[in-house]
This record gives structure tokens, sequence and C-alpha cells, in this order.
């Protein structure tokens, strides 16, 4: 067997300057490797030798990369900034023997020129939690950036005290962001924002290269995806935490870990983020913000949507007044597969909207409570009234009983990444140096919908002392 290393073809590099700087990894006191994922790497046609560990913690350039840290701006919490990558470097595009390109950066590699006052550096619990729940909505079927692999670097970072320091090898279809998109609209540059466009457009919707009024097609289909990606997400829990404009990548993918966390009792006002205070992007504000995102986006458009500045407001306007009904469209379709239901019929809204607030009233967990929906026991009357109802609805659906069986085992988990489980294994691997947990919990998750295992740890919700649960930025 032959190794293969990184193929890289760095597209981005070649836009204009404005869009990146120059950056070098630091150097790592003893680099050593904790997670790869092999699957992965095999996956992106790759077979190293040598030492992985100095590889992950970009200690030689590999041939071909031209490392670089990304320019872009974004609104975060509301707030305009212009941001970059502060503690990430894009090492470059690998393309795979089936010709798929992949950004592959490393996360936490030290200062770049937009680190402003942080330390470019991240700590080894983040990086393994960004790990694991990328791989998590990976297995669960929903567009999100991978994670390749995560070194300790053996320097000691302060985070409120000291703690290992790990640089992750996240690999993405690209970190385009609508924030990429703000930071070439502020800087006034149409013609630098023409050329982001055209290139984003190349790279992801290669399918509106050639046609007529091209970046008002490039919006709705931006639009477009980030729909179905809330609705993704709200079929399966996750409560991102921090939908930034500099955190919604253009490829419609699922990026930027930080305070992430599942649902387990359901509540749409539900929040883990400790810097997230007035519930801006609790779970069920999700679709509202990746609304005003887009805005964001549509306006950053502007000057490519026509030259009259009317006509081009006019544009974006049709194309965002689209999103609130094609987010309905597509949540009601989910939540019908959700209970097994193929076909629609008037009142399958009140129906489901029934379901959720018996939810919310009786704090039941989500997850469980589709996974068990045909089996009303142990629930109260007011849930066996409407399972009775929900059992006569499915007589009238075109699937028969083990079809809907099955379509509701393919799209409502058996088991999701409970924040109490992922907490306990990140805690045993960066306190104890023990990867037991973290191991058994990713081999769990790897296999969100098979239902034939006994129930374990991995089904209970969070034990009533998790209740408050926290979760902090990856810096
Ligand atoms: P995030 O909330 O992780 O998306 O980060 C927002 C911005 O802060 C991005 O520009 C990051 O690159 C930057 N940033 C986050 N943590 C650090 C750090 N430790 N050092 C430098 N920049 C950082
Ligand atoms: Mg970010």
């Amino acid at each position: 067997m032959t190794s293969r290393s990184w193929q890289f073809d760095n597209t981005y590099a070649r836009l204009p300057e404005a869009f990146f700087s120059k950056a070098l990894p630091e150097a790592a006191r003893a680099p050593r490797l904790v997670l790869f994922n092999q699957q992965l790497a095999e996956a992106l046609g790759l077979d190293f030798d040598g030492d992985l560990a100095a590889l992950f913690a970009g200690q030689a350039i590999p041939e071909g990369a031209e490392p670089i840290a990304q320019a872009y701006a974004g609104h975060q919490f509301g707030g305009f900034n212009i941001l970059g990558d502060g503690r990430a470097i894009l090492l470059g595009e690998h393309v795979t023997p089936d010709g798929t390109r992949f950004d592959i950066q490393l996360k936490g590699s030290g200062r770049t020129p937009y680190s402003r006052r942080g330390d470019g550096l991240a700590v080894l619990g983040p990086m393994l939690r960004e790990y694991v729940i990328s791989e998590a909505m990976q297995a669960l079927g929903i567009p999100t950036t991978r994670s390749l692999a995560v070194v300790t670097t053996g320097e000691q970072v302060f985070r409120e005290t000291l703690r290992p320091g790990a640089v992750l090898t996240r690999v993405a279809a690209s970190h385009l962001r609508v924030g990429t998109f703000q930071y070439a609209a502020a800087r006034r540059d149409d013609e630098n924002l023409r050329l982001l466009a055209d290139y984003t457009i190349a790279r992801h919707y290669p399918e509106l290269v050639d046609i007529d009024e091209k970046y008002a097609a490039f919006l709705r289909a931006v639009i477009a995806r980030q729909a179905q990606l809330i609705v993704d997400w709200q079929r399966v829990g996750f409560i991102h935490g921090v939908m930034n404009t500099d955190n919604m990548a253009l490829s419609g993918e699922t990026i930027d870990y930080g305070p992430c966390a599942f649902l387990d009792t359901y509540h749409p006002g539900t929040v883990f983020s400790s810097i997230d205070t007035e519930g801006r992007y609790a779970f069920g504000n999700q679709p509202a913000m990746a609304h005003w995102n887009l805005t964001r986006f549509a306006e950053s458009l502007l000057p490519l949507l026509s030259d009259n500045e009317e006509a081009a407001v006019a544009v974006a306007v049709a194309a965002l007044n689209t999103f609130p009904e094609l987010y309905e469209a597509a949540w009601l379709r989910m939540m019908r597969q959700k209970l097994g239901l193929q076909s629609a019929e008037e009142g399958d809204s009140e129906r489901i909207e029934a379901l959720l607030t018996w939810m919310q009233q009786t704090e039941a967990d989500y997850t469980n409570t589709f996974r068990t929906l045909n089996d009303p026991e142990g629930k109260d009357a007011e849930f066996a009234a409407w399972h009775a109802r929900w059992k006569e609805r499915c007589t009238r659906d075109a699937l028969s009983e083990s079809e809907s069986l099955a379509l509701m085992r393919s799209v409502n988990p058996a088991v999701i990444p409970r924040n109490h489980l992922v907490e306990e294994a990140l805690a045993a691997a960066e306190s104890d140096n023990d990867l037991a947990p973290l191991n058994a919990l990713q081999e769990v998750l790897a296999q969100p919908y098979a239902y034939d295992s006994a129930p374990s740890k991995y089904h209970e919700p969070a034990p009533a002392s998790a209740c408050g649960y926290k979760t902090f930025c990856g810096t």
C-alpha cells in the first residue's frame, strides 16, 4: 500500500489579497495525536505515513499548502464587526481522487493578523467537543463541516485556569460565510464583491454559473439551502448557539461548533449558551435568525442584483420573502415524516402543534418522545388521546404500518449527543487523559438511527442535576 498525502489546489488564495493574509501555524512544544478520523481520511483519499501529531499540529507545512487566514466580517449578536480567522489557518484545498474539493483548516494553531486581543489558541475540551458533535451531525445526515484530527500541542493555555492546548483539523466544503460577503460589501469594492460571488457560485452552485440573473438565483439558492439546514436542526433538536453571520456557511453546512447543544426536554425557548442572555439564538428562534442573517447576506449582494438601487432592493426583498413559506413547508414535511406520514392532510399542523404543546407542558424528552411515539404506555391521558387520533390519521395515509415505522426510524434518531454524556466524556479526556468514555460515545453516535440496541444510558434524558446546563464559547 502506498501512502497518499494532501493534493492541494488553493483557489481561495488566488482571490484578491483583501480576502486573506498569509499566516503560519505556531510551533508546538510536544504535539500528541488524540483523535484521528480514519474513516474520513479514507473518504478523502488520504493515507498518511510519518508523524501524524506533527502534521496535524501544523509543524511542517505540507507540500502544496499555502497557509492563510481568511478575512471576513460578521454581525455578532446583532452588532457588526470586521473579523477574520483569529485562531484558524487554512492550509489549503484538498482535492479528493473523485475531484471533490475540501478546505483543510487548523483551528487553534496560533495567532494570525486577525487575532485582535486573542491568543489564537484552543483548548482540548472544546476541540474534542467540535469533533464529536460535528461527526455526530454527519452521522445524523445533516450537512456539516467534518473533523479529521485533534492533537494536543504540549502547551498550556490560560482559560480561567491552565488547560491543555489543542488543534482541530477541520474539513469543510469551504469556509465562505455570509460574513465574507459582508466584508466585501463593507469595503465598497463592487469588483471584488463580484469576484467573490462568481467564486462562490462556481464552488457551491455550479448549476448557476451560466444562467441569466445569476446573482438573484444565487441569493435564492443560498436561502433555500439554509431553510433546509435549519429544518434539519429542528428535526434533531440541535441548537447552534451562536448563529452570527460569520458562522453561517454559504455551502449550507453547519459550521463553528462553539456553545452548541441538543434539546433534551422540549421547549422552544431553550438556550444553553452562557453568553446568549436574551435568548437570541434559542431553539425556536433559529428559523427567524437564519432569515435575519440571510437579510444581511442579501444586503451585501445588492450592488450585484441591479444597477438601480430600488430594483436591487425589490429583487432582494422578493427572494427574502420566500423564506418563511419555504421554511414552513419544509418543516411541515419533516414533522409529518417524524409522525410516519407521507401524505398531507388538513389538520396535520394542528396535530403536530398539539404534540409539541403536550411535550412542552409535560417537559417531555424531545428525542425519546418521537422514538417511542408508538407506545402510549407510561404517558398521560392527554397523550393517549393524541395517540389515538394520530393512529386513526395513519390509517388514511398511503404508507403501510411497517413503511410508516421505517420512515419514522429514518428521521427520528434513537440517540443524540446528550449534553451530560458529552460533558462527562470530555471531562474524562481532558482531566484524566481517559478517552474510553469518548470513544464509547462516538461509537454509539455513529449509528444514530439504529433502533435495535437495548435501552441504555445513551437513551436516557439528562438527570435532574444536569438541568440548567450551560455551554461556553469554545475559545
Ligand atoms: P467564534 O465565535 O468562535 O465564531 O469566533 C468569533 C471570532 O473571534 C472569529 O473571528 C475568531 O477567529 C475569533 N476568535 C475566537 N477565539 C479566538 C482566540 N482564542 N484568539 C483569536 N481569535 C479568536
Ligand atoms: Mg466563527
